[in-house]
Parts: C-alpha cells; structure tokens; sequence
C-alpha cells in the first residue's frame, strides 16, 4: 500500500478559524485524512503554524500557503512510499529544515504525520492506539483520567477572571463511562447552582461556563456545591485542576502577575497556590508561572511538588528539549502534551518518552481551537499518558475525543471478555 499523493483542503476549527486538514490518496484508492488545531493561548516556544498573513482574506488566518506546501513539496516528497510515520516525519523535519518548522509549517507538517499514521494503522491492520503503542515500546495500553473543563476564563472566556480553565477530574470512578456519568452530572448541577447565585451560563470556548467571579474561591466554592448538590457522594471521588494560562496575566518587563486587581510577586502567587491547595481538592495546577518565570516554577514545585501535580505547557511546548531542561532543574512534575506545540507524531512520542523515563506525569491535550479529529484519544490510550484534556461535556469538536475513549474502552473491555 503506496501514498499517491497528499493534497490538503481548508477547513473551519471550533471557532469558525481556517485550519489545515489533510488527506492522503493510496494506491488502492483509500483515502486518510487528519486535521489539526490551534491554540489561543499560545506560548513563546511552540513551532511555527504556518498561515497565509493576507489581511484581505479570513483576517490574515487562512492556510493556503500551507495546502501549497503540501501539495507542491510534501506530496512529491511521499509519492510512492508505503506510510511509515517515524521515517517520514524525519524527512519532514529534514525538508523543512529549520529549528521552528517555519517553512512548511507545524500545522502542515503535523497534519501529514497524523495522516501517515492513520494510513500505517491501516497498513498493519492494528488500531491507532496500538500502534501508538508499539511504537513506543509498550505492550499494554490503558484509558486515561479525563480532566473535564467546567470553567473556562482568561482568553477562552473573554471576561477578566484570570483562571483560563477549572476542571474536575473524577479520579475515583473505575471506568471511562462511569467519568462521563459524573461529569454531566455535575456540569448540570453547577448549571444550576450559577443560576441560584445569579452567574452567566453562556458558554466558553471549550465547553465549561464562562461566568464572572470576583476571586478563585468564589469560582471554586460554586465547583464544590455543585458536586455536593449532585448528592452521589462525588465529595470523595472527584478532584480539581486549574490551568492558570499565567503567562497571559504577567507582565515581564515589571514581573508582577496583575490577578484581577490584586498584583503579585512570584512568592505571593506561590502562597496564594499553597492556600488553595490547603483549602480545596487541588490534584493538578499546570502553568502556574508565566513560560520564563522558571524561579517562580521551582518554588512552587519544592513547595507543593510532594502533593499536587504541577505541570508545563507553554513553559514546555511539548518539546523534549525544554523539558529536558526542567528535569534536570527539578522544574514542574507533569507535561502538557499537544502535539501542535512541536508538530510530528515522532517528536511528541519522544516528549511523552522523556517524561515518563523521569517519572513526570503526562496529560495529553487538545486546544482551544478544535476540530472534530479524535487522534489526541488514540494518542493518550496507546501511551497510556495517565490524564487527559479535551475541556467540557458540551462541544461536538470535544465530544469527538471523548466518545473516542468510550468507544476505545469498550474495545479493550470486549477483548478482555475474550
Ligand atoms: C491550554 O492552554 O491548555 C489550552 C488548551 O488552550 P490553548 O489551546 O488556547 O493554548
Ligand atoms: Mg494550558
């Protein structure tokens, strides 16, 4: 089975954004396609998404140059090899041949990788995730703890509570499905609950609520009443995760974090996290620091480090190199894993390796900017990443994911059975 050509198509994210998805034509007339997402909150360090900067056209966000790339250099580049992601994502990076992968572009880049591993799965007959897992060297595969957005603020909420997310994660139910019976039970109650205490209900762009709070408290009291209110005794079976998305509220030139109206050092932010942690069920905190603020980040991890998880994304941007770093720094416990922030199936394996080798946890990721591809489930089954992110319960573009895993779970269940 050869690829005969890659050709790529512009297709609308969960925001009505341009983003990339491409598809590859086989030789025995197959077709695979894979699209890919984009971020809002965008860090420093992520490779290059490659659009067309027209300002006439879709504001300067469409992505025809990166289908041009794909057509004119990727597809001759693939045209009559069998699909083979690791090799042909290191003749991707040889091709586009800078640090960034600003050439070609991350997102035309990732969105081809994907699509070869789609069409090597087919190849070899295995399902994504177990090849995902084969080709990171493990022999079992395991369903991850989802993190369900419930809150979103910051950028995805476009209101000045500077919390970008708050999640519940319902680590004490033994299955997948049993997650998603506890979550829709909760984000209904909060529904009410928001109501009762005059709170919008609209929604956010991952699918939790994007209500105004005057404080992290008050947000986070109205989470724990809602849970209560469920009457199920989730009290002992869900815990929360804040993405603080801090590098959007710090000013680096007087390093102060500007929290609503109260400004911040790097310690009394780290005091403010320790008291939350007293006060709450606090199980993860990612970007707790902005992306350079690494004093801030390993004293939070020496104070906190024992019982929270406190994980990288933009300070990271799922590169092996920057998390190297942090490791041999003792910076943050866990990683955000999005494979847009590197762009190659091969390099996000080898992120998730590297973490794993030195006992960081690994939350495998979506953005903000969705489309309805499900790869991210099938990625963090077959590296059996631990948790997992693909924000609310509403959201067909987070449905995808999450349906994905009942649909995984009930393979892995049935396959027991046998
Ligand atoms: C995040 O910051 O974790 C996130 C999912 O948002 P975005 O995709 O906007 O970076
Ligand atoms: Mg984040």
């Amino acid at each position: 089975m050869k690829i005969t050509k890659v050709s790529g198509r512009e297709i609308f994210d969960s925001r009505g954004m341009p983003t990339l998805e491409c598809e590859l034509i086989l030789d025995n007339e197959l077709i695979v396609s894979a699209s890919v997402p984009t971020g809002l909150s965008r860090g420093n360090y992520e490779a290059y998404e490659l659009r067309d900067e027209q300002k006439n056209r879709l504001g300067g966000k469409g992505v025809l140059k990166a289908i041009e790339m794909l057509e004119t250099e990727i597809s001759p580049a693939l045209k009559g090899k069998e699909p083979e992601v690791v090799e042909m994502d290191m003749h991707l990076i040889e091709l586009d041949g800078t640090e960034d992968k600003s050439r070609l572009g991350a997102n035309t880049i990732l969105a081809t990788s994907i699509a070869v591993l789609r069409a090597q799965s087919l190849l070899v007959e295995t399902e994504l995730y177990e090849l995902i897992a084969y080709l990171s060297d493990l022999n079992t595969v395991s369903i991850p703890f989802p993190l369900f957005n419930i809150l979103n603020g910051g950028m995805h909420a476009e209101n000045s509570f500077p919390i970008q997310e708050i999640m519940v994660a319902p680590i004490g139910e033994k299955s997948f499905r049993a997650s998603m019976e506890t979550i829709t039970t909760i984000f209904y109650c909060l529904k009410q609950v928001l109501k009762k205490h005059g709170k919008s209900t609209a929604l956010g762009d991952e699918g939790g609520f994007a209500a105004q709070f005057s404080d992290v408290q008050e947000a986070l009291d109205l989470v724990m009443e809602a849970i209560a209110r469920a009457g199920k005794g989730y009290e002992d079976t869900c815990v929360i995760a804040l993405d603080c998305a801090a590098s959007s509220w710090y000013d680096t030139k007087k390093k102060i974090y500007q929290w609503q109206d109260r400004r911040m050092t790097n310690e009394q932010l780290c005091e403010l996290y320790a008291s939350l942690a007293q006060n709450y069920p606090l199980h993860l905190i990612e970007d707790p620091f902005a992306q350079d603020d690494w004093d801030g980040w390993g004293a939070l991890t020496e104070k906190l480090g024992d019982s929270v998880k406190i994980a990288g994304d933009d300070i990271f941007a799922t590169n092996p190199h920057r998390i190297s770093s942090a490791i041999e720094k003792g910076i943050a416990n866990a990683a955000i894993i999005k494979p847009n922030q590197i762009g190659t199936v091969t390099e996000t394996l080898q992120a998730i390796n590297l973490c794993k080798e030195y006992e960081y946890a690994v939350v495998v990721s979506h953005r903000s900017g969705e489309t309805n591809d499900s790869f991210i489930a099938d990625l963090a089954v077959g590296t059996s990443s631990g948790y997992f992110k693909a924000g609310g319960c509403t959201g067909g573009e987070r449905l995808a994911k999450y349906n994905r895993l009942l649909h995984i779970e009930d393979e892995l269940m049935l396959a027991l059975l046998d």
